[in-house]
């Protein structure tokens, strides 16, 4: 048993690259044997309480049933056809949920493999939309900077181009427009003077610019930090007054996690384009999808031929489809919203004595997600076994160490992650 994780370890380390991760000087990993509900268990049988859904997407925790039956299910039937000329039940079933739960105008469903993905396929129906109309000049985008859109290089580029993750690129890049984020935060009075920076670029620019992209009210892996919903309201009317789309970026937001099903809800608006991903299916396979109205569509489709040009070979891919069917309908008749304020509360109440130490600049929470932000970027190296030590499973990134459970994680659990995190905190401050 040892041997054989030493040598799983040994073989990753040789030749498995991580995320983010050099391949001659990686970071420790641990081996992961089994992971049910909010617990994840290592080949050693030690349990980790999960603070992190996998990155957004595990939100009803792991190894759930109904999602499990529905993909057997389809496994029996198929797991893949290609989607050219073909159709199938589950496709149309995601279809069918997506516009019913996401803003009203949206009406058309494109469905790809990954976050990044689905909002290249957004960048692509912005520029398409406008050369249909007639405005091919009309191809940059206005980005509000400290987000995070993906990595591929269509959405690279739509990083922070000074603090992003991606700076390296920046020579490779399409240029567009930033903006600073919204200083209006989250809970804030509201202040008007929040829009000046949009407004300015809009009157300015809007003749070369296809959309405005923004991930709402939670701005996630650039950063996590909670803007003001008027901003989005604002956004909105500004991006009619100078003919500009509105993509909404919910790839990280989508499904619950910031307190309401969408981010765009605190504000009540409805975007143009919206891309989802992550929590569609639950965490249990990579499924995306990137809706629009029937305005952005049928102008595309009113030009040459009428073809949005995208067709990934995985397209609508069955199996993800049944897992995104199934934990939406789990979630809508879950008490999703209950849970998500009970969190929010257990992670504000958990995490208050944080604020204590000199080596934290800021403590955040919205939803499901909670945010010490420290004075000094924290090293991983260290602060991950410390998390390991006290049984939670918790990955910080730069100055963040930052807490987003699974939407059926207990009391005690919770109790336990955010007291870890206090822990590891005031160890590092002493
Ligand atoms: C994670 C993320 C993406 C990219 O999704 P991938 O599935 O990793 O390609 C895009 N936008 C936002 C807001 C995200 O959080």
């Amino acid at each position: 048993m040892a041997n054989f994780v030493d040598d799983l370890l040994r073989i990753d380390r040789k030749h498995l690259w991580h995320p983010y991760t050099s391949m001659t000087d990686p970071l420790a990993v641990y081996p992961v044997r089994s992971a049910r509900g909010a617990v994840l268990t290592l080949e050693d049988g030690t349990r980790l309480i999960d603070g992190m859904s996998s990155w957004w997407s595990a939100i009803h925790g792991y190894n759930v049933p109904e999602i499990n039956a529905a993909m057997e299910q389809q496994i029996g039937e198929f797991s893949h056809v290609m989607f050219g000329g073909l159709t199938h039940r589950p496709a149309v079933g995601v279809a069918e949920r997506l516009l019913d739960i996401t803003p009203s105008s949206l009406n058309h469903v494109f469905l790809s493999d990954s976050g990044s993905i689905a909002v290249e396929v957004a960048l692509k129906m912005a520029v398409q939309y406008w050369i249909a109309d007639g405005k091919p000049e009309k191809s940059k985008m206005a980005v509000l900077r400290g987000g995070y859109h993906g990595d591929t290089f269509a959405t690279m580029a739509l990083a922070d181009p000074e603090n992003g993750m991606h700076v390296l690129f920046n020579d490779h890049l399409a240029h567009h427009f930033f903006i600073p984020r919204p200083a209006c935060k989250f809970g804030q009075q509201w202040d008007p003077s929040t829009m000046e920076p949009l407004q300015q670029l809009l009157d300015k620019s809007h003749d070369g610019i296809a959309a405005l992209v923004l991930e709402p009210v939670v701005q996630g892996a650039g950063g996590i930090y909670f803007y003001h919903p008027n901003f989005l309201q604002e956004a909105r009317k500004l991006c009619d007054r100078y003919n500009v789309l509105l993509i909404a970026d919910e790839v990280a937001t989508g499904f619950g996690r910031t307190g309401e099903l969408f981010g765009c809800n605190h504000a009540n608006i409805s975007p143009d384009i919206l891309c989802v991903g992550k929590a569609l299916t639950g965490g249990a396979v990579t499924l995306a999808a990137t809706v629009t109205t029937t305005t952005v569509a049928e102008t595309i489709s009113s030009y040459g031929d009428g073809a949005l040009m995208h067709g990934p070979t995985f397209m609508g891919n069955p199996l993800a489809c049944s897992a995104a069917n199934a934990s939406i309908d789990l979630l809508l008749s879950s008490p999703w919203r209950q849970r998500v304020h009970g969190i929010e509360d257990g992670l504000s109440r958990g995490l208050a004595p944080c604020r204590e130490f000199d080596s934290v600049r800021d403590l955040r929470v919205l939803g499901a997600i909670g945010v010490v932000e420290m004075v000094h970027p924290v090293d991983l190296a260290t602060i991950e076994p410390m998390f390991v030590e006290h049984g939670v499973w918790v990955r910080p990134f730069g100055r963040l160490i930052y807490l987003m459970p699974p939407f059926i994680i207990s009391d005690d659990e919770l109790e336990q992650l955010t007291s870890a995190v206090v822990k590891v905190v005031a160890s590092l401050s002493c």
